[in-house]
This record gives structure tokens, sequence and C-alpha cells, in this order.
């Protein structure tokens, strides 16, 4: 079975950590978002194409779901006697050593495919992680500046981690996605797929960036294959984060429901809500999207499996 997930940081890894639990023999491609990235230090860093990476390959920070486990920070304290910063993004010294390989690497002149590529090699993910694209594309938050009062522009990490999304967004801008092009292998992975994933990766910056990129959202809508997405929101909320923050900002409720309205059935043919939204599966079905209430959380990897096994049925189901 060819699996294709379009994944984020957190909510991505953690589910197809289930989903490899549950089809161990799949073939499964992942296509990460990469408008997370940022340039730290001189360093290219991509936050949820490593988080991907460290979480199925087993060197993730699980209490944090980023990051390395047994970290230091000796680089970042150095670099702040220096008084270089910033000093809100943490990037531990284990961490440095795959931004500096991958900086490296890309300097020499590789794409960011081939580097993610190498770095798995290491990590041996058991999936094949493709970047979205190998043009740079970086997500930025319109804000007014609570201090200033004035409307500005951050990049997404200062919005998200530097601010923890305190202020309202107004706009979600996926800086450079016009321009940019599908990986080397995304629409060829989409084409051939059996199932297609959304998992509960935020809507906005995270699924919704990776559709951004002229030529994905028509392959997915136009693939054969089923196209099955889990709900983030769970009761009304995001499970983890801020995620109601973005999808405010681009007019859509933090319902399980509106999630699914706002991907709409150009994309979806299945959607599962958290057995705490059942009554948001009549409203999903009427918009002609097949619908089902299961348990969402993904508290361990066996509870993370059987909703990877739920989706894959309403797969079959809806086929
Ligand atoms: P990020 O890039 O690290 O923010 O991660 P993603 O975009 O992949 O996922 C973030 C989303 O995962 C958030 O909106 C959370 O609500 C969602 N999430 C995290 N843990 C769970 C969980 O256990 N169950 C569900 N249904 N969603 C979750
Ligand atoms: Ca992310």
């Amino acid at each position: 079975m060819r699996i294709v997930v379009l994944a984020g940081g957190i909510g991505g890894a953690r589910f197809l950590r289930g989903l490899l639990s549950a089809v161990p023999d799949a073939e499964i491609t992942v296509i990460g978002n990469t408008g997370d990235d940022i340039h730290l230090f001189g360093l290219k860093v991509c936050p949820d194409l490593d988080t991907v990476m460290y979480t199925l390959g087993g060197g993730i920070n699980e209490d944090q779901g980023w990051g390395r486990t047994d970290e230091s920070f000796t680089v970042k304290e150095e670099l702040a006697a220096y008084g270089v910063g910033p000093t809100w993004f943490g990037l531990g010294d284990r961490d440095f050593a795959t931004h500096i390989v991958r900086t490296q690497m890309l300097g020499a002149g590789y794409p960011l495919s081939a580097v993610t590529e190498a770095l798995c090699d290491r990590w041996q993910p058991g999936v094949r992680l493709l970047p979205m694209s190998d043009d740079r594309v970086e997500t930025h938050v319109a804000i007014t500046d609570p201090e200033s009062g004035e409307r500005r522009v951050v990049h997404f990490q200062e919005y998200w981690v530097r601010m923890r999304a305190a202020v309202d967004a107004e706009a979600v801008v996926p800086v450079g996605a016009e321009q940019a092009k599908p990986a080397p292998g995304v629409l060829e992975a989409i084409a051939a797929a059996d199932v297609i994933l959304f998992p509960p990766s935020n809507p906005v910056v995270s699924v919704g960036t990776i559709l951004a990129v002229p030529g994905i959202r028509e392959a997915v809508a136009a693939a054969d294959a089923p196209v099955v997405g889990l709900s983030p929101i769970v009761g009304g909320a995001p499970v983890r984060g801020m995620a109601d923050k973005v999808l405010a900002a681009v007019g859509v409720e933090a319902t399980a429901a509106a999630v699914a309205l706002h991907y709409g059935t150009g994309l979806l043919d299945g959607w599962l809500v958290d057995t705490a939204d059942a009554d948001a599966v009549a409203e999903v079905e009427a918009a002609g999207i097949t619908c089902r209430a299961v348990p969402l959380m993904m508290t361990d990897t066996e509870a993370t499996a059987a909703m990877a096994r739920a989706a894959l049925e309403l797969a079959e189901a809806s086929r």
C-alpha cells in the first residue's frame, strides 16, 4: 500500500509513528511543510522536517515534541555571551549539528530534497521524507504590534515561538509559495498513492502551506486515491498549540467541522473527528464528506495506531 501524508511538525510526526506501527509494510511518502523554515546564526533550520525525522528516527525530545533528546545548550549560551540572538528560539548543541550539515550541503549546491535524504540516511525514519519544495517559502504573519500599535509582518517563528501567538494573526502569508515548485517526487507520489492522509497537523500553517505550493492542491484533488483527514481540533480547541489563532486569520472557526469544510469536498473524501465532537458528524456528512467519530488523542503509539487504522478504513469505505 502506498500512502502519502502531508505533514507539519509535532502533530504530523506523532501521527506518522502510529501509522508506521499500524501498517509497517506500507510504503509511506511524507510531504513535509517547509514554510516554518528560518535562517538563524547563518544556518538553515527546518523545524517540521526535523521533527518528523527525529520523531521517527528515535532522536526526539519526547516531552517537548521537538528538538533532540539528551540535549545541552552550550553553543546557545556562548552565542548569548557575545550578545548574539535570537535567544527565543531553542537550538541545542546536538540539533546545531543537523543545521550545520544542512547548511553546508545547501552551500555546496545540493537541493533541500537531496539534503533531507542525506540527513535521513542517518535517522532511518522508515518513510520517504520529501520537503514540499526545494524553493524557499517562508510563512509570515501580519499583526498589530501591541507596543507601537503599528501593523507589521513577522516571521511565523517569531509569531509562534517568541510571541506565543498572544496577539491576533491578521493574515498568514506563505511568502514565496506562488513561485515555488513541488520538490522532485512530490507530484509523482501523490499521483501513485493508494491513500492520501492529512494528519492532525495545523490546517493553515502546516497542511495549508503545503497545499499552497502550485500543483500540490491540484494533484491531491485530482488523485485517484481517497483523501482522509484527522481533526487537530478536539472539543472546539487545538489539542496542543495555538492553531485557533491562525484559523481565525483565514476566517475559520476552531471546530472539527469547520476545519473539514475549510478543506472542502474538493480535497476531502473522509474526515475523522474525536468522539468528543460526535455531534459534528452530521454537519460534515451533510457537506458531502464521509465522517466518523473515534478517539483522536495521540496519548501513546497504540492509541495513535488505532487512529491510523480508522483513517485507512474510512479511506477504504470512501473509495
Ligand atoms: P507543528 O508544526 O509542530 O505545529 O505540528 P503540526 O502542524 O503537525 O501539528 C499541530 C497540531 O497538532 C495542533 O493543531 C494540535 O491541535 C494537533 N495535535 C497535537 N496533538 C494531537 C493529538 O493528540 N490529537 C489530535 N487530534 N491533534 C493533535
Ligand atoms: Ca510547524
